[in-house]
């Protein structure tokens, strides 16, 4: 009983570790911009084209879903790198959070079973001590 009880501290207590270092992403200050960046690779239909029986063209393309309609918008060259590092900032973000929910209810379950074998232990303990309590007279 007790072993298990410390069984499940432990788990807790591992757990535990895991939090700073979601906070850290959670917390921090850097621009988010929810949408991902993507290689669109697509042959053009022109039959003379190289496209045609070679390389498709590849163009990076931003799948951004901001405010109202997804779009999808083709960044200049020169802002691809900063794009991509808002959005992926964004999705670190996201996944931070899964991870800090399943955290959450796994911390949960298991303090939900110690409280439950603390209460079984306390039960016990009080029959022990109603045992050794003066009868009660009747009203
Ligand atoms: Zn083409």
């Amino acid at each position: 009983m007790s072993q298990n009880l410390s069984s499940l501290r432990q788990q807790v207590r591992g757990l535990q570790q895991q939090f700073p270092s979601l906070l850290e992403t959670l917390l921090g200050r850097e621009p988010l911009l929810p949408g991902s960046v993507y290689t669109l690779r697509r042959r053009c239909g022109k039959p003379t084209c190289h496209c045609a029986r070679g390389e498709p063209h590849a163009s990076i393309v931003l799948s951004y879903r901001g405010q109202g309609r997804p779009q999808n918008i083709t960044p200049s060259p020169e802002h691809v790198s900063a794009v991509q590092k808002l959005t992926d900032d964004y999705r670190e973000v996201r996944q931070a959070r899964t991870q800090l929910l399943r955290l959450q209810r796994q911390v949960l379950k298991l303090v939900d079973g110690i409280e439950a074998l603390r209460v079984q232990e306390g039960e016990r303990r009080f029959q022990k001590l109603r045992a050794s309590f003066p009868s009660h007279s009747q009203r």
